[in-house]
């Protein structure tokens, strides 16, 4: 008898379907193009919520939090609050980040919400070419993917208009289907438990209505607790026991037979100490900023993605201007207070496919 997934449920909080899980999405897609009833086998979450110790990300080593979430907190406007990450970026699939480089914050903390920036195949391309009908809600990078029943992760200004403008970006009909009978999904970047709660009970629905062979949700909200108040606080482990809840009954949705993974796109450290890079180049005069913390001007500024920010130099910047932003980051290394653990040159950077256009990382 035949026993194959129908439904991979993929949920995750934060990172990109792009790694990892093809080996898993073609066995049991393999099932899946024999078996045409509906027996849900397979549903693969993530979440924020993994808890690393990797070495190289320990908080002597690098200071800051670890998150690929930290990006949108140290947007220009920040200064005085970066936040670093602890892992490499694979320049590869083209998501490096949770914003684009956008040093003089143009692109209004526009994050990487497009599938037109994925320069490699998806778990749904592959689903899809298995023969899977594919769903998904609110997994980043999906505005315009090619999803059977799709409902992006996107928002802008967190108005009412938000959700006029997810309903665009969803596959017609659909939003407006799952919220007839659930809670309306919250404007803005709600990464609250609440906010899981509704994208829970939408996904539920959507899983119910259309019986995906593959789908993929996001849960935001361990992540956004975590960084506030650190892995295995009290109000992680509460809101950890809240999305296990959540994930019971996506589970129980999709039927027993159903495969679901829980992935995470980055780990956790206890970390009590953060770096301000923009600041100590703010000092050294390579970029200018206004008293709100808006950019007005650089010769050099960080793009950051987790613990590591990848530098880059103005191309309009005058000659010099790497040199001195490299004797200031050998400045900082020296000190032992500065949370800077290693300065990678731009060459290394590529080696090791990090953020592209480095001309050093650190
Ligand atoms: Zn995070």
């Amino acid at each position: 008898m035949e026993s194959f997934a129908d439904t991979v449920l993929y949920v995750k909080e934060n990172s990109h379907a792009v790694r990892g899980c093809r080996h898993r999405t073609r066995s049991a897609h393999a099932g899946l193009a024999r078996v045409r009833r509906w027996t849900p086998a397979g549903l693969l979450f993530a979440g924020r919520s993994a808890r690393s110790e990797d070495p190289a990300s320990s908080p002597d080593a690098r200071g800051g939090r670890t998150c690929h979430g930290c990006s949108r907190r140290t947007s220009n406007r920040d200064l005085s609050q970066p936040r670093y990450a602890g892992y490499r970026c694979l320049a590869r699939h083209g998501i490096c980040a949770n914003t684009t480089f956008d040093p003089e914050g143009r692109n209004y903390e526009g994050w990487y919400w497009y599938a037109a920036d994925l320069q490699v195949p998806t778990l749904w391309d592959e689903a899809r070419n298995a023969g899977l009908t594919t769903a998904n809600m609110q997994w980043p990078v999906t505005a315009g993917a090619a999803i059977d029943f799709n409902v992006p992760q996107y928002w802008r200004a967190g108005t009412a208009d938000d959700h006029k403008l997810l309903r665009l970006l969803s596959t017609p009909g659909l939003l407006e289907l799952l919220e007839r009978d659930t809670e309306a999904l919250t404007d803005g970047a709600d990464e609250s438990i609440d906010g899981d709660q509704r994208r829970a009970k939408a996904a539920v629905r959507l899983l119910e209505l259309k019986r995906p062979g593959f789908m993929t949700v996001y849960l935001a909200s361990l992540d956004n607790v975590e960084h506030e108040h650190g892995p295995f606080s009290p109000e992680a482990n509460a809101t950890l026991e809240q999305i296990d809840a959540l994930i019971g009954r996506l589970r129980a949705a999709a039927g027993g037979l159903a495969v679901v993974s829980v992935v995470s796109d980055h780990g956790f450290l206890k970390v009590d100490k953060e770096v301000h890079l923009l600041t100590a180049f703010r000092q050294h005069g390579l970029l200018d900023a206004d008293e709100t913390g808006h950019v007005k001007s650089w010769q050099a500024t960080a793009w950051f993605s987790g613990a590591t920010a990848a530098i880059r130099i103005n191309p309009q910047a005058p000659s010099g201007t790497k040199d001195r932003v490299g004797g200031l980051l050998e400045e900082l290394l020296k000190d032992a207070n500065s949370g800077l653990a290693r300065v990678l040159s731009g060459d290394e950077v590529k080696t090791i496919r990090g953020l592209p256009g480095s001309g050093f990382s650190g």
